[in-house]
């Protein structure tokens, strides 16, 4: 069972409660609609989430639409599919957007405080004002905050009604030239766009910047605790300025560490640039750390819940390894899903003295530790495929696996078998075929191998993934050549004549796995939630290629760190 609350029990968290310690507490999530979520953002809706279930409050899913140039109806749907996948259920699903009215109310009431003004000045003047190019020279005002409250609404609302093309005018926050925080130095608060809005239309040729929206939406809302990552810093200033001028409900900003996996690309435009060149298979690749790629990989969402609490919350940046996150996963599966077993690269063995056990059913457990989850059967058959990895056509007194000669037990199975003889196929030197004989003498063997059935005894063929890293180097935005230039040839190893033991169809009938995992509490565990461990090889979910007559499968992890192709 994970303790998914451990990090609001102590440290930041517990501490930011601390300092406002109201019910019910409301916080939000909110993304851009811009682009996927990744990883980072999975940390970012634990907390937020998180933080008002461990307080009995409620957290709102806020899409932040203040600028239609980047936002798409697709990611409205992945980011709230995630959210959910996840564990979590908003409390109401809002938009920034949906606020536009409201906000333009309270632009004139800034003005009318004599707060804002409507300024004409391009970004080589802002940038002088803000003293220059080292920032060094004095700060000044241009004449436009001189302007008169009558002028600036005159001007303000010529920017609404279209007056004005982008960047001729601006509105600007009149805040704190003189302080030592540039987040204070007149901001931005509406620019003209001349795009249409997804939810909107086109009534708006003006829309609102992040400074200005965030902080009021989060009052409309009623947030108590306004939860951010700690580039915000600086911004909670001017995020108390303008509250504080406009409305009665006063949030409180705080601000924590963002996360991030070294060796891996997060950012939108290094993503797409791999989807659209095709490095990749799509925007979920099982190897790109997107939520939806990740989700395809068949990592839990459980495990990753896990992995963002041990990690803790504090205020500095986490670069984590991808071993780390990889060996969270490990541990999670360890406990929560079944064994059964998979050949990668099949051959055959026929054991040539086994008509006796010929279809006899064998009683499995699907775990050797956990007899809740039950036990299936596999019928036995005379010819049985094992990996060719474990056969050996000379054998070796430091080799435990098959050889002529040599006995090697067979998992599950009634007895251990001896390799009598091996044909070759002259043209590729490959074993094509090893015949063998029980080994019924009861002597323990030295090694268990995995192996399955015929696939007359119900064994299926399948494509198997074994992913590994995307690239080569922990730090692929810095790499020679850049990013393309480091990409992991063997990213992605494929075998497309694995075969699976016919355990398989009652662990898709009983996805998903594991089953406490959000993706159950909300009924729709996709193919990903067939999870299982194949034994001596790799844990494995069912890829979204899948289709009934064609099973697919992607490694999630190996069993061991840094072991496997
Ligand atoms: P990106 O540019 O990577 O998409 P962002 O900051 O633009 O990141 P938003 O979509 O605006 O992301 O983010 C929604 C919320 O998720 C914000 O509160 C943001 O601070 C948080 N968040 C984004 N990236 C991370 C991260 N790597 N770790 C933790 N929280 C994050
Ligand atoms: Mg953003
Ligand atoms: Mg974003």
């Amino acid at each position: 069972v994970v303790d998914t609350e451990a990090m609001f029990k102590q440290g930041f968290l517990a501490e930011v409660y601390n300092e406002r310690p109201v019910k019910p507490v409301y916080t939000r999530f909110p993304p851009e609609p811009n682009g996927f979520l990744h990883i980072g953002h999975s940390k970012a809706i634990a907390i937020n989430f998180g933080f008002a279930r461990y307080h009995g409050g409620e957290c709102y899913l806020r899409f932040d639409d203040t600028n239609p140039e980047a936002e798409e109806e697709v990611y409205f749907e992945s980011i709230k599919e995630m959210v959910e996948w996840l564990g979590f259920k908003p409390y109401k699903i809002t938009y920034s957007s949906d606020n536009f009215d409201k906000l333009y109310e309270l632009a004139e009431k800034l003005i009318g405080l004599g707060k804002a003004y409507v300024c004409h000045c391009g970004d080589e003047e802002i940038k002088l004002q803000r003293g220059g190019e080292k920032g060094t020279s004095p700060r000044f005002r241009c004449e436009h905050a001189d302007q008169s409250v009558e002028v600036n609404l005159k001007k303000f609302r010529d920017m609404r009604d279209g007056v004005y093309k982008p960047r001729e005018a601006f509105l600007r926050m009149k805040m704190d030239i003189t302080s030592g925080n540039t987040m204070m130095w007149d901001l931005a608060a509406y620019r003209v766009l001349d795009k249409p809005h997804h939810r909107t239309g086109d009534k708006w040729k003006i829309y609102p910047t992040y400074d200005f929206t965030h902080c009021l939406c989060d009052s409309f809302e009623g947030i108590t605790h306004s939860l951010c990552t700690t580039e915000f810093f600086l911004s909670r200033t001017s995020y108390e300025w303008l509250n504080q001028q406009l409305v009665e409900f006063q949030p409180m900003q705080r601000e924590y560490g963002r996360l991030s996996i070294s060796g891996s690309v997060l950012s939108k435009r290094k993503l797409k640039e791999l989807v659209e060149k095709k490095f990749v298979r799509g925007w979920d690749d099982p190897r790109l750390h997107t939520l939806i790629g990740v989700r395809r990989r068949g990592v839990p969402p459980g495990a990753i819940l896990e992995f963002v609490n041990e990690l803790g919350v504090t205020t500095s940046t986490s670069i984590i390894q991808l071993s780390r996150f990889e060996q969270t996963i490990r541990r999670y599966l360890e406990r929560t899903v079944p064994r059964l077993m998979l050949v990668l690269d099949p051959i055959p063995v026929v054991i040539e003295d086994a008509d006796d056990f010929e279809g006899t059913e064998l009683e499995v457990p699907f775990s050797p530790k956990d007899e809740a989850m039950g036990k299936h059967k596999i019928k036995f058959s005379k010819t049985v495929y094992i990996d060719r990895s474990d056969f050996r056509e000379v054998d070796s007194k430091d080799y435990f696996r098959l050889a002529p000669g040599k006995s090697v037990g067979l998992l599950n199975a009634p007895f251990p078998i001896t390799a009598t003889s091996f044909t070759k196929d002259e043209a590729t030197g490959l074993v094509t075929e090893v015949r063998a004989t029980f080994d019924r003498t009861n002597k323990k063997p030295k090694t268990f191998i995995q192996w399955v059935p015929a696939e007359s005894a119900g064994s299926r063929k399948c494509e198997v993934r074994l992913y590994n890293p995307l690239f080569k180097s922990e730090n692929p935005a810095s790499a020679e050549g850049g990013y393309l230039n480091d990409i992991n040839p063997e990213s992605e190893i494929i075998f497309p004549n694995a075969m699976v033991e016919s355990g398989i169809e009652e662990v898709k009938r009983r996805a998903p796995w594991p089953e406490a995992a959000g993706e159950d509490k909300i009924g729709k565990g996709g193919p990903e939630s067939v999870r299982f461990q194949a034994m001596r090889v790799a844990y494995f979910a069912l890829d979204s290629d899948s289709t009934d007559d064609k099973l697919v499968f992607n490694r999630i992890v190996s069993l061991k760190e840094d072991v496997g192709k």
